[in-house]
């Protein structure tokens, strides 16, 4: 592929997602690491009402989220390492519903019924620049997170937030050297702190050091002490 026909428009927006071909394209350099985990995502029926709450539960192979789709219905992410992901995928319906009930716990009472499952490897990748001659690079195809703490969609909504502002103040040309460069520091921070806050919070979870006790004594306080809690709740949902 080539870009030639940015020649032709004052502004293209790349938001082609983590294997961007515009980004690669450009041969825009990229900070990657690939975490050895492997997601499965599907979702389930519980017995329980969900109430509208979201729940994610820290395991030593990866984080596991169930989302609210409605009543009783939920989305359900679960991070494993990659072997044990290809393994659980072949799982009957009964055996991955067992498996997936016991690392989540009683809460919700007997999980019933499970949908199609999906593998997604999970990756960061953090572009080094997120722009060009008149192109700009955003949301996955900018920066792809972990999915622990569930930022990267809130991420990539704060980069489109910034272009439309970006973009109404450069009326005349947003794809000029001075928009694309006012862009670029508007996000330069929140890019860096949130990909930090990530990528610190897996391998925090993973390690293979003997900090079980450490990583026990940080969940409980962020559950009972109240500062604590609303400093993590405030960084993980992208508050700026
Ligand atoms: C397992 C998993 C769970 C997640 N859970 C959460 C969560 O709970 N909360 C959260 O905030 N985030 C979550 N995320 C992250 C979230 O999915 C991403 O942040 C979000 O999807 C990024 O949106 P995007 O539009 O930038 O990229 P994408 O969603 O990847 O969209 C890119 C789009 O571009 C299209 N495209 C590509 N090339 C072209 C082309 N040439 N022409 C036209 N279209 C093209 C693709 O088809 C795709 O539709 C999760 C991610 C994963 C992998």
């Amino acid at each position: 592929m080539t870009l030639a026909r940015s020649r032709f428009a004052r502004l293209l927006v790349a938001a082609d997602g983590t294997d961007s071909a515009i980004r690669t394209t450009l041969g825009i350099p990229l900070q990657q690491h690939d975490y050895g985990q492997t997601a499965i995502v599907t979702a389930v029926e519980v017995e329980r009402d969900l109430d509208g709450c979201a729940y994610e539960r820290f395991t030593d192979s990866g984080p596991m989220a169930l989302l609210p789709l409605d009543r009783r219905r939920a989305g359900l992410v679960m991070a494993l390492t990659t072997e044990q992901a290809a393994s659980v995928l072949t799982m009957a319906d009964e055996e991955f519903l067992a498996f997936a009930e016991q690392r989540f716990g009683t809460r919700l009472g007997r999980w019933r019924k499970v949908g199609q499952r999906q593998l997604w490897p999970l990756h960061l990748k953090f572009a080094e620049r997120v722009t060009d001659a008149r192109i700009v690079v955003i949301g996955n195809a900018a920066q792809t997170i972990h999915p622990i703490g569930a930022q990267g969609f809130n991420l990539g909504l704060r980069d489109a937030l910034a272009l439309a502002d970006v973009v109404a103040a450069h009326r005349a040309d947003a794809g000029s050297v001075a928009a694309l460069a006012e862009y670029a520091e508007r996000r330069r921070e929140d890019r860096e702190r949130t990909t930090r806050f990530s990528d610190a919070m897996v391998r925090f979870m993973a390690s293979d050091l003997p900090i079980g006790p450490l990583r026990s004594l940080a969940l409980l306080s962020a559950e009972h002490v109240p500062l604590l809690r609303h400093a993590l709740v405030h960084a993980s949902m992208g508050f700026r």
